[in-house]
């Protein structure tokens, strides 16, 4: 048979470069945003006991009702706006562009920001027009506003803060985009625990306003769970497009109790920002490196040889993300993951020997 891929496959999926998961096995892994905590036993024990006696045989709660109801109270969701929930916001993202996908249809987002939007326009068919942030990473208001007039996307993405670069963008510019785009403006807010600052509030005052969310930087990346919020009339549309039965049994049993235990995450996070200035800190002593200030739970910096470096340190057993060839304003970038005090001296002390 010599039928292949080429014959039949869509050009933009030829042309895809898959999303690489790097093999982290014995490294002390600060590449994914991750959590780097473990939750306490008390709350892994009721974990157990949940996996235990859970209905496995039979399918989840399609609607996810007693997980929603957790969520709304756990993120501050306002009481006008509707929840539609994804295996992962990954999942969620898909749905969105799935949507409104007809031929022609924009996906707009800043260039560099997270590479999924851009994958997944190409999933669905839709045309990505990415908008250049300023070398210093932040949104240039007009730039962005005449993308807008000219390309009038269906939707927008735009991460909040952002990754990889880890700041926060503009509120007013955000404000803006939200008043004047003709299409769907989604604020990815992955991050937000990390940020202190969020649209969630505003959810349910546009029309056009879909916030997004996710319990894996939270520290349940395993589980898969994203959300948005936002105009029922949007989000029932939408729904139709999830899958039955998306967010499996062990996920809405787990992600309930453990997001009912908001001392414990909150805890978490405090730690991962108290550690975010110190590996700020130690970064900028080091010479030969710029970092660049952050909201998240990762911290971009530039080196002079971003591969050689990222090397060096995959040798020395620590693995971070290279940015470096990705983008233009990433040049020289590499992208660390606040980890544990221990993980984070270790990548401190190894990138120094590295430089
Ligand atoms: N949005 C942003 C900005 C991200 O950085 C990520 C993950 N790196 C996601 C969404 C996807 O998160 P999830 O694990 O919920 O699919």
């Amino acid at each position: 048979m010599s039928l292949k891929p080429e014959d039949l496959l869509r050009e933009e999926i030829l042309a895809l470069r898959p999303y690489h998961v790097a093999e982290a096995s014995g490294l002390v892994k600060l590449d994914a945003m991750e959590n780097p905590y473990q939750l306490p036993d008390p709350v892994r024990s009721r974990i157990s006991g949940l996996v235990a006696g859970a209905e496995i045989n039979r399918y989840p709660d399609a609607s996810a009702g007693a997980l929603k109801a957790r969520l709304r109270q756990a993120m501050g969701i306002p009481a006008g706006a509707d929840l539609l929930l994804g295996n992962g916001s990954d999942e969620v993202i898909q749905i969105l562009a799935m949507g409104v996908a007809k031929p022609g249809a924009v996906i707009l987002g800043a260039d560099p920001s997270f590479v999924m939007f851009r994958m997944i326009a190409a999933f669905v068919g839709a045309r990505f027009v990415g908008v250049p942030l300023r070398a210093d990473f932040t949104l240039d208001r007009d730039t962005i506003l005449g993308a807008i007039r000219q390309h009038r996307p269906a939707l927008v993405f735009l991460a909040y803060p952002n990754n990889p670069t880890g700041n926060l963008f503009d509120r007013d510019t955000l404000t803006r985009i939200i008043e004047t785009a003709p299409g769907l403006v989604v604020i990815d807010e992955a991050y937000h625990v990390f940020a202190g600052e969020s649209f969630m509030p505003k959810a349910a005052a546009y029309d056009n306003l879909l916030v997004m969310r996710t319990v894996s930087k939270l520290g349940l990346a395993g589980l898969r769970l994203g959300l948005v919020a936002g105009s029922g009339e949007w989000l029932q549309q939408f729904d139709k497009l999830r899958l039955p039965y998306n967010v499996n049994i062990l996920t809405q049993l787990v992600a309930e109790t453990v997001l009912g235990e908001q001392d414990v995450l909150e805890a978490q996070a405090a730690a991962i920002r108290e550690e975010r200035g110190k590996v700020f800190e130690g970064l900028a002593a080091l010479k030969g490196v710029s970092a660049f200030p952050s909201r998240a739970n990762f911290i971009l910096f530039r080196v002079n040889d971003a591969t050689g470096v990222f090397e060096r340190l995959r040798q020395r057993r620590v693995l971070v993300k290279n940015l470096h060839g990705s983008h233009p304003l990433l040049t020289g970038c590499l992208r660390v993951t606040v980890g544990t005090p221990r993980e984070n001296q270790t990548f401190l002390s190894a990138l120094s020997d590295c430089l």
